[in-house]
């Protein structure tokens, strides 16, 4: 069997209903694995056609990932739903704010991190303890970072937006050396720029952008999808604390 594939795993992709989640979650589908999302909306209808297209198990939860009573109820439908069973966990769900660092609320600041930081880490945690209890062997969880926490958004205000990234990149090779004695693999992606109706909002920006990538194009969704399919199989089993940028070579320019 190829290493590429994800036969017979079980995924789960918060923030999936759209955007870099869904691509992330059809690209698991694409090789072979069950996927489940969780999402504060409803899925788009490109979510539905996943299971007839790659014959596997979907499912859809509400979950708001800055709640931990909403995650561990969605944990609790998810596991009795999917017989216990967790191989492959990408905490996606993310905001953005295009904030001035002076004039940033207090509050506001605090949406974000919850979301973005404190979602991301409860996900990945009560992810962990699901395939602790099940004792998978393949464990691999992928969060995801962004460019945001190398560099800033240009012609964007992101300080707040940056820091909840960076965060993420730095909490992966920390929980990756905790989660390696239970065969647990963790690693982060970096997308760079994706047009998502997270930056559907700066169509003057996407168009700036461009200038700023080496292959002179932002990408779209199914861009970025290979490579969290090669962090979750078998194809990156050396790898472990890892970011991985998936950027067109805008942090390389
Ligand atoms: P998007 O807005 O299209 O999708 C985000 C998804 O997360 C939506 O489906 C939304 O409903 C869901 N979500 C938001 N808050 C949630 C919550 N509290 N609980 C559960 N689900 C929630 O944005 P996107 O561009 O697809 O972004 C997805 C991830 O990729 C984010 O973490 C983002 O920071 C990251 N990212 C995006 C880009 C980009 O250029 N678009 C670049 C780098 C990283």
């Amino acid at each position: 069997m190829s290493r590429f594939s994800l036969n017979g795993r079980t995924a789960l992709v918060t923030g999936g209903a759209r955007g870099c989640g869904l691509a992330f979650a059809e690209g698991l589908a694409e090789a072979g694995a069950d996927v489940a999302i969780f999402d504060v909306i409803d899925p788009v209808p490109a979510f539905f056609e996943i299971s007839n297209t790659y014959s596997v198990k979907t499912a859809y939860y509400n979950v708001d990932v800055s709640s931990i009573t909403s995650l561990q109820k969605g944990f609790t439908s998810f596991k009795r739903d999917f017989g216990g069973k967790l191989d492959i966990c990408v905490p996606c769900a993310g905001i953005n704010r295009n904030l001035a660092f002076l004039d940033t609320g207090f509050e506001e600041h605090q949406k974000l991190v919850g979301v973005n930081v404190m979602g991301v880490y409860h996900t990945a945690q009560l992810a962990a303890k699901l395939m602790i209890e099940n004792g998978t062997k393949k464990g691999s969880i992928v969060l995801v970072a962004s460019i945001a926490s190398y560099m800033a958004i240009r012609s964007q205000m992101s300080s707040a937006y940056c820091g909840t990234k960076g965060a993420v990149r730095a909490m992966c090779p920390a929980i990756a050396a905790e989660l390696n004695q239970y065969g647990i693999r963790v690693n982060s992606i970096s997308p760079g720029y994706v047009r998502t109706e997270m930056t559907a909002p700066f169509p003057h920006l996407l168009e700036s952008w461009k200038d700023e990538i080496m292959n002179r194009r932002v990408a779209e969704p199914e861009d970025i999808r290979g490579g969290c399919v090669f962090l979750a199989s078998d194809a990156s089993l050396y790898m472990t604390g890892q970011d991985l940028c998936v950027d067109g070579g805008v942090t390389k320019w």
